[in-house]
């Protein structure tokens, strides 16, 4: 599955965004995350200037007691992210994010699926296979769609 994924460093494939579409509409039929929960479990998304912006006010706190509270700076991305696994904000007993209408934008665009051009983001969902249940099913249908289609 890997090595699949790493063929979209050299490879084009004419018809990708349909064939992601019909992989990623087939995946979410089939997967109920409220029965998994992994990414915000053992995974943190980054939160941008605009998440702060938003999410801190929602606790009545400055962007900066919010940081101070749960985040800190990745050094190697420069990235804002989660100081705690679990997330602090889910519901272990619902497995339900406690934020989920102002939840980080990374979070409400996991795992990314639809991001364009698909060749750009292979290294996302090579990471993701690995947490993510719904990005295992999602790369297995896409790949068998492709390898149907084309000599991979
Ligand atoms: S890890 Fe994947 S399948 Fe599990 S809750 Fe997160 S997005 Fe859904
Ligand atoms: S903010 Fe919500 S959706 Fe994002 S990781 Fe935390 S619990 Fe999960």
């Amino acid at each position: 599955m890997v090595s699949f994924l790493k063929k979209f460093d050299t490879k084009f494939v004419r018809n990708i965004n349909s064939l992601v579409d019909q992989a990623s509409d087939e995946t979410w039929a089939e997967t109920n995350c409220l029965s998994c929960a992994n990414c915000c479990k053992v995974m943190t998304p980054t939160f941008t200037k605009s998440d702060l912006a938003r999410i801190a006010p929602h606790f009545q706190m400055s962007e900066k007691a919010f940081y101070d509270k749960w985040l800190k700076t990745d050094p190697e991305t420069g990235d804002k992210v989660n100081r705690i696994q679990p997330c602090q904000f889910l519901d272990l007993k619902t497995n339900m994010c406690s934020i989920y209408e102002i939840r980080p934008i990374d979070c409400a665009q996991f795992p990314h699926f639809k991001r364009k051009p698909f060749g750009d983001y292979n290294h996302v969902h090579e990471q993701n296979i690995e947490y993510c249940p719904a990005t295992f099913l999602f790369i297995t249908k896409l790949q068998h769609k492709i390898e149907a289609e084309f000599v991979w």
